[in-house]
C-alpha cells in the first residue's frame, strides 16, 4: 500500500507518454489529492524495458498488458486496496470517510496541527469529487 499527502494512493490502469510513444494499459497508482501518478511499483522495471525498446524502435504506441500479460495484470491489482474499476464517485467518498475518521481521532488528542491538515484534505477531496461528477455530467 502506497500513501501520498497521507491519502491512501488508489490502483488504476492509465495511458503514460514516454517520449513519442503512447504506452496503454500500464498499472499505475495515483494520488486522489494532488493528482500525483506514479508507475506501479510492482512492474516499474518491466516498464521502463518496454518503454526503452519502444522508444527505440519508434513504436507509436504499444500496449502494456500485452507484453506483461493478463494473469499478471490482475496480480499486481490483488494487493492493492482499492482499485479503480469506474467507480470514482465511491473511491472519493472512501477517502472521504477515512479522512473524516482521522479528523474525529485528530479532535479527541486535540491534535491542532493533524486537524487542519485533514481538514484541509477534506476540502480537496470533496473539490475533487464535484470536479469529477460536473466532467461526468457534461460527458452525458
Ligand atoms: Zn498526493
Amino acid at each position: 500500500m502506497s500513501f501520498c499527502c497521507g491519502a491512501s494512493m488508489i490502483g488504476a490502469v492509465g495511458n503514460l507518454r514516454h517520449y513519442k510513444t503512447r504506452i496503454l494499459d500500464v498499472p499505475i497508482l495515483y494520488c486522489p489529492v494532488c493528482n500525483r501518478i506514479e508507475v506501479h511499483p510492482a512492474i516499474e522495471e518491466e516498464y521502463e524495458i518496454l518503454a526503452e525498446y519502444a522508444h527505440a524502435d519508434h513504436a507509436p504506441e504499444v500496449d502494456f498488458s500485452d507484453y506483461i500479460g493478463e494473469d499478471t495484470m490482475q496480480e499486481i491489482f490483488d494487493n492493492c486496496t482499492v482499485v479503480d474499476r469506474g467507480n470514482m464517485d465511491e473511491l472519493f467518498r472512501q477517502q472521504i470517510d477515512t479522512a473524516l475518521d482521522l479528523l474525529s481521532v485528530a479532535k479527541n488528542l486535540e491534535d491542532k496541527e493533524w486537524e487542519e491538515h485533514l481538514k484541509n484534505r477534506l476540502k480537496k477531496l470533496s473539490n475533487r469529487l464535484k470536479m469529477w461528477k460536473a466532467k461526468r455530467k457534461s460527458q452525458l
